[in-house]
């Protein structure tokens, strides 16, 4: 089944697109909200104990979990240049830059990703965590796959449906990520599909995963902007390693604040791509093939 028709497409502008979908989404919450928290809890990003020794935790945590060897095979691809990266990014203790929920890797700050996303030569790698996937999300939480069905009440108040049916159809790969090893082959995998191209990505993750992929996605030239989730986050490596094979009883969120700021990007990505017609994007059915051998 081909993707569905994507909800700005029947509207004129971007702002008449975007209040038409928020119009809606009040309606069906209005009927049947979606379960979520009371009250959001507000967690620290990462426990104090957590804190401690992460980068080691986290190396050893990637390379004992990296089942298909992509990434292994990938670092050693450019051991010199790799290995420096890694060194760098372990002296640095730190691999972005804070602005709010954005983690900038690489990038000076907002105004800088959205110019470079501007470029005809950029690919934003846009993907969302399965930990702010409805608890009701008829592909399942726990999945790479988002239906973003139209007739949904489901999908009509999910803000991961919103940003997907904004998405321009050119030079853009959607991803529903279900490990940190999954959103780091999806990576390699879009550099190898857009020889000549800026790989960027904007990608949703707890702060965890955003410390423990930084260190290692800065060290192989990883540039882009993750976003911080808030809410029932996993801020224990015992509290990650459940979810990263599917054990997330509570619901992350991405705040309103943000959830603005990203449509912002999205906005400013699909101004830029709209005036290049006939730019098809040969992405994303190829890397789905490769990657799920
Ligand atoms: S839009 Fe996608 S992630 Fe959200 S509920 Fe629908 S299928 Fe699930």
């Amino acid at each position: 089944m081909g993707d569905p028709v994507k909800f700005w497409r029947s509207h004129d502008n971007w702002a008449q697109a975007e209040q038409a979908w928020d119009a809606r989404a009040a309606e069906l919450a209005a009927q049947a909200p979606l379960k979520t928290f009371r009250k959001n809890p507000n967690l620290p990003g990462i426990r104090p104990n957590t804190r401690r020794f992460l980068a080691w935790k986290s190396l050893s945590y990637l390379h004992r979990h990296d089942h298909s060897g992509k990434l292994r095979r990938y670092f050693w691809r450019h051991p010199l240049r790799h290995g420096i990266g890694l060194v760098k990014s372990l002296l640095r203790g730190r691999s972005y830059r804070r602005d709010d929920d954005f983690f900038l890797y690489g990038i000076v700050d907002v105004a800088d990703f959205v110019h470079r996303l501007e470029q005809p030569n950029a690919v934003l790698v846009v993907g969302f965590s399965y930990c702010h996937k409805p608890f009701e999300c008829p592909e399942g939480r726990f999945t790479d796959r988002c239906s973003h069905a139209p007739d949904s009440p489901v999908c009509g108040q999910c803000f991961i449906g919103k940003a997907v049916h904004s998405l321009p159809d050119a030079r853009v790969i959607p991803l529903f990520i279900t490990t940190v090893h999954y959103i780091g082959e999806q990576m390699i995998a879009a550099r190898a599909a857009w020889p000549g191209h800026e790989v960027l990505f904007l990608i949703t993750a707890c702060e965890l995963t955003l410390e423990m992929f930084g260190l290692v996605g800065c060290a192989v030239g990883l540039e882009g902007i993750g976003v911080r989730l808030d809410g029932q986050i996993c801020n224990t490596m015992k509290a990650f390693a459940a979810s990263e094979v599917g054990i997330k009883p509570g619901m992350a969120i991405v705040t309103e604040s943000t959830q603005a700021r990203i449509m912002a990007i999205l906005h400013a990505f699909a101004d830029a791509t709209h005036v290049e017609p006939g730019n098809a994007n040969p992405g994303r059915a190829n890397l789905i093939a490769t990657d799920r051998r």
